[in-house]
């Protein structure tokens, strides 16, 4: 068994909807980067990465190449999936936090955890994600940034 941690951060500006997790959430504000800047799924994919010894999001998928641009980061993880598999490992579960002032998450807990297993191919007992706010304090509490961090277990397939 090998364990894998993800951690990403992305600024928020005007408009929405806001994509986390893979699903739209209506929301006044979204997430900016260079692919769709899923703050949750490159959580998720950086885990996979890591837990297979493999290099990171930002050098597979560099925000420098134009076919990364506006990127659907469902994507980007089902390929780093592959990578994984390919490593020789499967995944035993993840589990995520989600830091955001707003919007209220636990609403939308279900279809994230739905739509990552849809990714992965998993069921949806192997996903779970936890919401938390910033308190309203700091980047996140003055709702400039949202962060994620996820771990992972993975085994081999053996
Ligand atoms: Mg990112």
């Amino acid at each position: 068994m090998r364990i894998g941690l993800g951690e990403d951060t992305h600024r928020l500006t005007g408009g929405g909807p806001l994509r986390l997790g893979g699903v739209d959430i209506a929301h006044d504000r979204h997430t900016v980067g260079h692919s769709d800047a899923d703050v949750l799924l490159h959580a998720v994919t950086d885990a996979l990465l890591g837990a297979a010894g493999l290099a990171d999001i930002g050098q597979l998928f560099p925000n420098t190449e134009a076919e990364n641009r506006g990127r659907d980061s469902g994507e980007i993880l089902r390929l780093a999936y592959e990578q994984v598999t390919s490593a020789g490992y499967q995944i035993v579960n993840l589990d995520c936090v989600v830091a955001a002032q707003q919007p209220q998450l636990a609403p939308h807990k279900v279809r994230i955890r739905r739509r990552i297993a849809e990714i992965l191919s998993l069921t949806v007992d192997q996903i779970n994600v936890k919401a938390k706010t910033g308190e309203g304090v700091g980047p996140v509490g003055e709702q400039l940034a949202i962060e994620a961090r996820c771990v992972v277990l993975v085994d081999d397939k053996a």
